[in-house]
């Protein structure tokens, strides 16, 4: 075997024996225990960068030490292949999305092997393979008949660059810019196809039995957004011809009821055109104009000045039959409640400011305890607790802070509103139906038919997959390209046969990655999305690894699916991944987030090639907590560097021929046994920093207790033998190499079982023994495991604060209790 430790010729070697000999299939065992360990797919954006090494590779590490713990453990890989990067590459480059993605996909592949990790390649799923999309459309299919797929005209986000509409998630930062392009984000309506992921609101803020970090729970929580309260309809004064006309509103404050002295409607309500007086017509159109050009994020704005307009019109306040002026005002947002607010100034903050301005009446309603609030003196809104007043029957109900139905003066108003008919105990949520609908061309489309006479209908099952055309222009046009090609969307209606169209907007890609942890399940199986016993056996997904910026799309979307599916009988259980931890980011050695621009990426190739995939990923474990992550630093890269050389050498140099010492041999095991339980421990807490520092400081005693007398022990075996078990997950291939080629051990390591920890080793040479003088505690001393009753006593007397309350009197006893206390009596 070589001499120099040369990770660029046995990295590829023993990757290819691996896959050659398909050490990593897993398949299903009854006779185990399963573990399937995932981690977020890749997009193949053309190369595998930094970042997919620190998810990645300690992932890998994990998944190899339990599968030496004797679990079946199924850890696959693919690709999320659709998506705007591939359409908008294929538009600067004039490259077809399809022959850009797959040509990526080639690359990434072999840089994903690279990095040597245990991935099972026969369960690769590709989200754009038509034999992937198949069953995303069927999915599509199952929501649409269970009602939790819909279409309605909405204003969506939009980018103006990309020419598609976003995702409320899509839009970032306080600008609205679009994620992808950092283009501002503009407002227009369009007919789309939604998911009711409503539905589920409420029960996406449990997380029965599962193990998900609180920052991920909290950043779902708060994106969901319960309110509790109640839903209040205002009629229309004087009452619009054809009746029932109304405006509802959502309030967590409906015990304020009587303080409501004026209506606000977002300028794009419906019911807008019809308030607006002839007087009033042209003011509010002109307001309505110049508002759908701001963003939500502007209109919010708290130190935004408030402006509004009056619409003329009035509606009835259903507590005390008042007519009030209904107003339309930018910080009313239709993407809120209903789009419609009973202004309440004396307890709003933003109503205040808004009444003050117009000249409304600010009526108090509620009284903080010893003050009288007094409308027109009020300088500011008092959106506090006291006792409710002005408001009739209710005068006197004390207002909490408690949330919802637990305050008393919310739950009396709101059994007032639901026995007279005025309103009902109500939840709103900031959570929007997901907008899936895009208008482009790399998405798998979405499986539905329009026919004039019949209307929207699925596709038929046995003509799915709907095939993506091949020939196609892809330029950007606001249209989907889709539409725009002279024949694809002819198709048959399957109800009434005669000629209709399909739908041409693809599916937002997140619809195919909400469920590819089923395809690897059963990648090639051609009956079903997976196959029943595959599921049976493997699901649920048992831990997760993947970036906390999923939180509000992905990890909902995903969870969103598995609830509708468990709904209709297809999977089982709340939960679709039992445990999920987040990794945190490296940055560039200048501490910024890597960019071509600013030049500080660094290249996982180039340092594999520099020093092999077993240092980068050893590094990648030992520099940083891995849930933070921090900088790349090449000086400390080459700590790892300089330790995979140390081992190296250790285990290919003949033991140093020493004089055989019991005390170094017993020391030697101790270490040995005191590191593998540190090294156990952090692999199940994800504390791979410690795995690799703790295995460093065992590399360092070995060489000192090896010269001290333990090389040549079958200690010093024991050492060798389990060094490389427990090196074995975090750089398998200089573990494999040494044990199979400097040991001669069988192979493979990785075939083998995790060690286990002798406690009795492990323990610590040293006793600590209280010690008394008269029956008082006065001092602790340490003594060698096994001592004598001659020993304690030397020990106890020869204590320099024992001696102190001795004061030099001769000891008239001294009572050793083994492992208990030494007692000097004097
Ligand atoms: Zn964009
Ligand atoms: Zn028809």
């Amino acid at each position: 075997m070589a001499t120099n430790y040369d990770p660029s010729e046995i990295e590829p070697r023993w990757q290819a024996r691996w896959e050659a000999d398909g050490l990593y299939h897993a398949d299903i065992d009854p006779s185990m225990p399963k573990h399937y360990a995932l981690t977020m797919l890749p997009y193949p954006s053309g190369d595998l960068h930094i970042g997919h090494w620190y998810i990645m590779t300690p992932s890998d590490a994990r998944a190899r030490w339990l599968r030496m713990n004797g679990y079946n453990v199924m850890f696959p890989i693919g690709f999320d292949a659709f998506g705007l990067p591939a359409e908008n590459a294929a538009i600067s480059r004039n490259i077809h999305p399809k022959i850009w993605t797959y040509a990526n996909i080639e690359r990434m592949r072999t840089q994903l092997r690279s990095m040597g990790t245990m991935f099972d390649w026969r369960r690769e799923a590709i989200s754009s393979d038509p034999s992937y999309y198949k069953w995303t459309q069927w999915f599509f299919k199952k929501l649409f008949e269970q009602g939790l797929a819909y279409r309605k005209l909405a204003a969506v986000d939009y980018c103006p660059k990309d020419n598609t509409t976003l995702a409320r998630e899509q839009v970032v930062g306080e600008d609205r810019v679009c994620e992808r392009c950092g283009t501002p984000v503009i407002k227009k309506e369009l007919e789309q196809w939604f998911f009711r992921t409503t539905k589920y609101a409420d029960e996406l803020l449990h997380y029965p039995g599962i193990d998900w970090p609180d920052r991920i729970r909290l950043l779902q929580t708060n994106w969901i957004g319960r309110s509790e309260g109640a839903s209040v309809v205002f009629p229309i004064s004087p009452p619009v011809e054809d009746g029932g006309v109304a405006i509802e509103v959502f309030t967590t404050r409906p015990d304020t009821l009587w303080g409501a002295t004026f209506m606000v409607l977002a300028p794009e309500h419906p019911l807008v055109e019809q308030l607006t007086t002839p007087e009033q017509h042209p003011a509010v159109a002109a307001y309505v104009a110049e508002t759908i050009r701001q963003t939500d994020i502007q209109r919010e704005a708290t130190d935004k000045e408030k402006t509004g307009v009056f619409t003329g019109g009035y509606a009835v306040n259903p507590v005390n039959g008042e007519r009030i002026p209904v107003w339309i005002a930018d910080y009313v947002l239709m993407t809120y409640g209903t789009g419609a607010i009973m202004a309440v100034p004396a307890h709003d903050p933003r109503d205040f400011e808004f009444a003050r301005k117009y000249g409304l009446e600010v009526r108090p309603v509620i009284q903080p305890e010893g003050v009288e609030l007094d409308g027109e003196a009020m300088t500011e809104a008092y959106p506090h607790t006291g006792e409710m007043v002005n408001s009739g029957p209710f005068d006197g109900t004390p207002a909490t802070e408690d949330k919802g139905m637990k305050n008393p003066a919310v739950r009396a108003v709101t059994e007032w509103l639901e026995e007279n008919g005025a309103g009902r105990a109500d939840v709103n949520y900031r959570l929007r139906d997901w907008t899936i609908s895009r208008q482009r061309y790399w998405g798998a489309p979405i499986p539905m038919v329009l026919c004039k006479t019949c209307g929207w209908n699925p596709v038929p099952d046995e003509d799915l997959p709907v095939l993506l055309p091949d020939d196609i222009e892809w330029l950007p046009t606001g249209e989907s390209p889709l539409k725009l090609h002279p024949t694809w969307k002819n198709t048959i209606c399957p109800i009434c046969d005669e000629p209709a169209e399909k739908e041409t907007d693809t599916l937002d890609t997140f619809m195919c990655s909400s469920w590819y942890h089923l395809r690897y399940l059963s990648p090639d199986y051609e009956e079903g999305p997976f196959r029943q016993d595959d599921y049976d056996y493997w699901m649920p997904v048992d831990s997760y690894t993947g970036g906390v910026e999923h939180a509000t799309m992905h990890l909902i979307y995903t969870r969103f699916f598995h609830k509708a599916l468990r709904d209709m009988g297809l999977v089982e259980g709340h939960e679709p991944m039992l445990q999920l931890r987040n990794q945190g980011h490296i940055l560039g050695p200048d501490g910024n987030r890597m960019s071509k621009s600013k030049g500080n990426v660094i290249d996982p190739d180039e340092q594999v090639s520099r020093y092999g995939a077993d240092t980068v990923r050893a590094y990648l474990m030992f520099g940083y907590r891995w849930s933070e992550g921090g900088p790349w630093n090449t000086e400390n890269i080459q700590g790892p560097v300089r330790w995979l050389r140390r081992v190296w050498d250790l285990f290919t140099s003949p033991p140093p021929d020493v004089e055989p010492n019991d005390e170094a041999v017993r020391a030697l095991r101790r270490k040995v046994h005191q590191t593998l339980a540190q090294v156990t421990q952090s692999f199940e807490t994800y504390q791979f920093n410690t795995i690799i520092s703790g295995l460093m400081e065992l590399l360092n005693v070995m060489v000192e207790l090896g010269e001290a007398g333990a090389a040549g022990s079958t200690a010093w075996d024991e050492a060798l033998d389990v060094y490389l078990r427990m090196l074995a997950p975090a750089a398998p291939h200089i573990a494999e190499e040494l044990w199979t080629n400097a040991l001669g051990k069988p192979y493979s390591v990785h075939q083998q079982p995790w060690p286990e920890v002798d406690e009795d080793a492990a323990r610590e040479d040293v006793v600590v023994m209280p010690v008394q003088v008269n029956g008082k505690l006065r001092d602790r001393i340490e003594l060698p495991a096994g001592f004598t009753q001659a020993e304690a006593e030397a020990a106890a007397l020869a204590s320099e604060t024992v001696q102190r309350f001795v004061d030099g009197k001769p000891p008239k006893k001294v009572i050793v209790v083994p492992g208990k206390l030494v007692n000097i009596v004097v």
